[in-house]
């Protein structure tokens, strides 16, 4: 089958592209990009009028009128609780979260039971992860056994994981982190990120305290001459310390998440649906993370996606346990926030959410280059609706978003050429504000 996506406005941040046009895949590549000249209309014509339909020989047409045709999203952060917690979220259900909002490539963090740190768990999750609806999840494997920072885990062996390709993509991991904790030990450190640096792998830290441990992690991975990419960043003190780090040349890279450059700690008010680690923070750290995603500081928009079961998060505020989802309302709200105001163009959004992402665990995705996977997401960048946790695919209802009116709304997400997503249309009609 093959797909033709037209009349769309392609942002593209690789190849610099935000222009009409029309995509063509055949077997699961792109085949051909067809950017329209002043005026010209595209060479495909919808016939019926509808904005999909599958012809006589079995090809699929999108009209892609008024909205965007980006590369797939990648999300370097996302708990897929599979094993271990499948009453929060399970592979199948978060790969189904991550299809509806746009994107087609998700890493998985090692936190689950058991934990993600040796071959068999990382095969049995990457095996799991094939019998779900097509969005390609990439494993992070645990720095240490069972996390409890003692003993290094098994790194080649989950890297050896499916197959012998050379291609990043293909391996059984695509970087080590302890994320949910900092590994306290410095040597424990110094050694696991000598040997991420020996595998080809970057090491994801989770710093906490933030900027204390941004700043010996820094000086760590400096001297074990290893890629350090930092999770969920919120300060303005650690932004500083990255954007320091960067200047002096240093292979450093870092994400923020949506609710930390939209939300402040004023606005928790004791709702556990606003609780995650780290908290929100003042508006001074607010407006940082902002100024860094603009530079450049901050790489990648990540979602820290963390289901959580409803009974869990109704507790009282103080038992409730950290951890917000965010795979369906990562795009909207980045989009309304930094977009729609004019603070980010198209195409720096989508760098922050494709092609930086991909390029810190070095996979060749999150660009929309001919003769590559067709991974693209179509969306609907003016329709506005309210976010409405019965929408949800994931399991999780903990949005710190529920209520608020955004634009954006993932129309149809493709990967390797096939659709794994597609909006349906009376429900984006009644969800229409
Ligand atoms: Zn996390």
């Amino acid at each position: 089958m093959n797909l033709f996506i037209s009349n769309g406005l392609i942002v593209d941040p690789e190849n610099g592209l935000e222009a009409m046009g029309d995509l063509v895949i055949e077997d699961g590549v792109i085949r051909d990009i067809r950017l329209y000249r002043n005026q010209e209309k595209s060479s495909i014509k919808n016939v019926t009028g509808d904005d999909y339909r599958i012809d006589e020989q079995g090809n699929a047409h999108l009209d892609a009128r008024g909205k965007w045709i980006v590369p797939g999203l990648v999300d370097l952060h996302v708990h897929l609780r599979e094993p271990g917690f499948e009453y929060k979220e399970d592979i199948v259900s978060g790969c189904m979260s991550a299809a509806r909002g746009g994107f087609t490539t998700i890493c998985c963090m090692p936190n689950t039971n058991p934990v993600i740190d040796n071959a068999y768990i990382t095969l049995m999750v990457n095996s799991r992860a094939k019998e779900a609806n097509g969005v390609q999840v990439l494993c992070i494997g645990a720095v240490t056994k069972a996390q409890e920072g003692k003993e290094l885990a098994d790194y080649e062996g989950m890297l050896r994981v499916g197959s012998h390709s050379s291609h990043m993509i293909d391996r059984g991991i695509c970087g080590i982190s302890e994320d949910g904790k900092t590994v306290e030990d410095c040597e424990v450190m110094l050694a696991a990120m000598k040997k991420a640096k020996e595998l080809g792998l970057t090491f994801f830290s989770h710093a906490e305290p933030e900027a204390e441990i941004v700043e010996r992690d820094l000086a760590l991975a400096e001297a074990a001459g290893c890629r350090i990419h930092f999770c969920h960043i919120s300060e303005k003190r650690s932004i500083d310390l990255i954007r320091e780090a960067k200047k002096r040349g240093l292979p450093v890279t870092a994400e923020t998440a949506p609710h930390y450059f939209t939300l402040t700690s004023n606005d928790v008010k004791e709702d556990p649906n606003k609780k995650m680690n780290p908290p929100l923070r003042g508006p001074e750290d607010v407006e940082a993370v902002r100024k860094a995603l603009k530079d450049g500081t901050l790489d990648a928009i990540a979602t820290d996606h963390a289901p959580h079961h409803e009974k869990e998060k109704s507790r009282p505020f103080a038992e409730a346990p950290n951890g917000v989802v965010g795979l369906e309302t990562s795009f909207a709200v980045s989009y309304t926030e930094l977009v729609k105001t004019g603070f980010l163009k198209p195409v720096e959004l989508i760098r922050r959410m494709s092609a930086a992402p991909a390029g810190i665990i070095g996979i060749e995705r999150g660009s929309l280059w001919i003769g590559k996977p067709a991974d693209i997401a179509v969306i609907d960048v003016a329709r506005e609706y309210v976010v409405s946790a019965e929408d949800f695919e994931s399991k999780g209802k903990n949005s710190p978003f529920i209520g608020r009116k955004v634009y954006g709304q993932v129309e149809c997400t493709i990967v390797g050429g096939s659709i794994v997503w597609r909006a349906d249309r009376e429900e984006v009609r009644k969800r229409a504000v």
